[in-house]
């Protein structure tokens, strides 16, 4: 055994630990977890300085676009952004997309994220993911896609799942991403569902995040409709739209539930947040990516007063400055006050957020807290160990993350 101390622990399965330890087995799992004082006799020990949280999860990431940082201080609004990605994808090396993939994943563990929920566009996105130590799940996308091209291309798709499932000997489990509801097919999406759940394989679309997604979704109109008349992608709901809601809609495709989480959620009322209550489905909040695409502000009080599942992510470098998941802690804070959160609680509710909300939506119980037989996923971040932790880490943790530890390997920044 290995252990690893520092002035506060902050388990997230108990209450903080002042000069806490936390002992790590060989195997890389987490053996103790208490005062210092009573740890069991190691064969090392690292004294850590600041405060010890679990290794943080990013609930909703895209590593593959780490080379495209510039598209976050190109001021394009939504519209034109989110078309630049069919722009540029094609143009992308497979060299490129795995050294911007690696990228990513040094970033992340730099910022103490030690799970990532990851959007993959090119297969060839699996490769470095599926080959690093960060545990979560790698969600292979669909986009731009209509049912009548689905028909050609319904069966290559579906094969680089089965064979990335195959390969795969890693802590990262495959997933299915159907994008939106806006750039797939009715019956692409459903297609994508019924092979989830034949697989037993989570699913993890965007919802919910912009007005225009609304409007398409509802009524099949606004610059969703114009973009895909002008792509030729024939998706059925820009004739007429659904009538209802996006959550209603991905309700009645079946897409929601417990093995599903969702980007965004920023435009949701609170019969649509109910109804991802009611389905378990946790959302992965991404307020700084919203505002850098002026896509709204999510209801960060609401969910917090009613309980709803929420996870944290930062979004892709596209839309985000970092992919510091500690980032997003204070503009939540901010936001939430705003929105009349009494603010009682509500430090520990967004570290909470970044780390067994985040274990949950990715369908995992041995990440996102410091527990016996958990993965041992650690984040040290220098801030200030006298005071609340808890207010601590949201105020200051952003930047000062000092020490990871995944899977048991110290990595020290
Ligand atoms: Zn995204």
């Amino acid at each position: 055994m290995h252990v690893y101390t520092a002035p506060v622990v902050v388990p997230i399965a108990g209450d903080p630990v002042r000069d806490g330890a936390v002992g790590v087995d060989d195997d890389g799992r987490i053996a103790y977890v208490g005062p210092a004082a009573e740890a069991p006799e190691a064969d090392g020990t690292t004294a850590l300085s600041g405060v010890m949280t679990p290794g943080l999860v990013n609930a909703h990431t895209h590593l593959c676009y780490t080379g495209y940082a510039d598209m976050y201080g190109n001021e394009k609004e939504f519209f034109e952004w989110v078309q630049e990605f069919a722009r540029r994808n094609p143009q992308v090396a497979d060299e490129e997309w795995k050294t911007a993939t690696q990228e990513g994943i040094d970033q992340s563990l730099r910022a103490g994220v030690t799970a990532v929920a990851d959007v993959v566009t090119p297969p060839v996105g699996f490769e470095a993911l599926l080959a690093s130590e960060l545990a979560g799940v790698a969600y292979w996308e669909a986009c731009f896609i209509d049912d009548e091209s689905w028909e050609d291309r319904r069966n290559s798709w579906r094969e680089i799942v089965t064979e990335t499932r195959a390969i795969n000997n890693s802590d990262i489990a495959v997933g299915i991403s159907p994008h939106t509801l806006y750039t797939l097919g009715t019956g692409v999406v459903k297609s994508l569902v019924e092979f989830a759940r034949t697989l037993d394989i989570r699913l993890h679309p965007h919802l919910a995040e912009t007005e225009h997604e609304d409007m398409f979704v509802r009524n099949g109109a606004g610059p969703f409709a114009f973009m895909n008349r002008r792509m030729g992608l024939r998706v059925q709901l820009g004739d007429g739209g659904s009538g209802h809601s996006p959550a209603a809609q991905m309700a009645k495709l079946d897409l929601l539930g417990g093995d599903c989480h969702i980007a965004h959620g920023v435009h949701l009322d609170a019969d649509d947040r109910r109804l991802l209550r009611e389905q378990g489905t946790a959302v992965a909040l991404c307020a700084r990516s919203n505002a850098r695409l002026e896509s709204g502000e999510a209801p960060v009080a609401a969910h917090r007063k009613e309980g709803n599942p929420v996870a944290l992510g930062t979004d892709s470098r596209a839309s985000s400055p970092d992919l510091e998941v500690a980032g997003e802690w204070p503009v939540l804070r901010k936001l939430a006050l705003a929105q009349g959160d009494d603010g009682d609680g509500l430090n520990e509710w967004l570290v909470r957020a970044a780390t067994e909300g985040g274990a949950r939506a990715l369908g995992r119980t041995d990440i996102g807290a410091i527990k016996v037989g958990a993965r041992a996923d650690l984040a040290v971040f220098a801030v200030d160990a006298e005071a609340n932790p808890y207010a601590a880490l949201v105020s200051e943790a952003a930047g000062n993350c000092k020490a990871t530890v995944v899977a048991g390997r110290l990595i020290e920044h």
